[in-house]
This record gives structure tokens, sequence and C-alpha cells, in this order.
């Protein structure tokens, strides 16, 4: 198994995506999107890469062939050399890997997702269709926007009071630490769980859309 979380550098498009950005839905030069989706695929040396058609929703599609175009939020597969992706820019990339079943998943989660509980819809799918056992499972929460600039309208705090800091009478989400105890619930073990301490919206080595709007794509990958 390999996985890693991409960044905005060693690609070939130019500002406002330089350089690798990796979504064909923001208006980027869909020749350079598919160049850069090219080099991450040959990093990691595997002949099929999917990426999803992202809707902020919580489906959950197994993958066969590498060929797929899901409309979805998340993947699972147990076929080796099929190289799963999740693209964001501020919403939290999930993997999961099951290391006794050899299976395989990703998950996109921002605010939508996490209040349909698509980060533990993924999980349980793969004990599903692959017979993963949670307290097996290992999990990695990639870069993306934290509390410290993840400001909401009171609206948007509706569901995740649990994850809410004020300060002077605005609103600060934490979705990563929603999605954390959604995991811990289950019975995922906290040592399985890795979280990442950037936020992309601090980090210039990340795209973000809250600090750029008009930027690209990373992406999260994993392969068996
Ligand atoms: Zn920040």
């Amino acid at each position: 198994m390999q996985h890693f979380f991409t960044n905005r550098f060693e690609g070939v498009s130019e500002a406002p995506f330089a350089s690798l950005n990796l979504g064909l839905h923001v208006n980027d030069t869909a020749l350079h999107v598919n160049q850069n989706r090219a080099r991450v695929k040959a990093k990691l040396g595997v002949p099929k890469l999917v990426f999803m058609d992202q809707v902020h929703g919580d489906r959950v599609v197994q993958i066969h062939s590498g060929d797929e175009l899901p409309v979805c939020d998340a993947m699972i597969t147990n076929v080796s050399n099929i190289a799963l992706a999740v693209m964001v820019a501020d919403c939290i990339p999930i993997l999961y890997y099951d290391e006794v079943h050899q299976a395989i998943g990703v998950a996109h989660a921002g605010r939508a997702g996490t209040l349909l509980q698509v980060g533990q819809k993924c999980a349980r799918a793969m004990t599903e269709h692959f017979g993963t056992r949670l307290q097996e499972l290992k999990i990695w929460m990639g870069p993306s926007i934290r509390s410290c600039c993840y400001e909401v309208g009171y609206e948007a705090t509706q569901g995740l009071e649990s994850f809410l800091h004020v300060k002077n009478g605005n609103y600060f989400l934490d979705l990563q630490n929603a999605n954390l105890e959604a995991f811990l619930a289950m019975g995922i073990p906290r040592e399985h769980i890795s979280l990442s301490e950037v936020c992309t919206c601090c980090d210039h080595a990340y795209f973000s859309y809250r600090r750029d709007k008009i930027t690209g794509r990373f992406a999260g990958v994993i392969a068996l």
C-alpha cells in the first residue's frame, strides 16, 4: 500500500492554478490538469487513477475496473494497482487502509459531508464489502481548513455545536475533531488515526478555496 497527499508544487498549471492543480472542474486548462494527473499516477506507478465527481454528498462507490468516473464523495476497492483520489481545497481528504483484507478507501468530508457522516459511511462500506474490522482500520486525515480560519455563519453551525469555537462573537468550526470523534465512537482506535496539523488556509503550500476562491485542487491518493 502507498498513500500521500499532494501539494500545489511541481505541476504545469499557471496562476491562479499554479501549479499541481488536479481539478478539471475549476476552469483550468484541461490539458494541464491531465498532465498533472499523469504526474501523480507516474509517482504512484499504477496503471489506473480514479477521481470522483464530488458533490458534497454521502454516496460510497465500489471501484472494480479503474475506468469508472463516479458521481460520489467516497470510493472503496480491494483491487490492486487502482489508485483512488479525493480532491480538496479546504475540505478534509480522508484515506482508509485495511491491511488484513487488503482494501482501501477515500472520502471527501467538508461541512456537508461531515453532517452526512460520509467518513463513517465509507468505513462501514468497507466492513460490508470486504469484511473490514473497524479496530483494524487505519485512517489518514490530510491537510484541511482548521478552526483558526474556518469561520462560518451561525446557521452553518447547526448539528456541529460540539465542534464550535466562538471568538469575538464569530463562529469557527473544527471539522477535524468532528470526524475524529465520530471515528472513535465507531470503535476505530485513536492510534490508527493520523490527523494532519496543516491548515490549508494558513499554509500557502496548499490550495485553499476560502483563501483564494479561484484556485486549484490538491488530492489525497492511496493504492494497494
Ligand atoms: Zn488557519
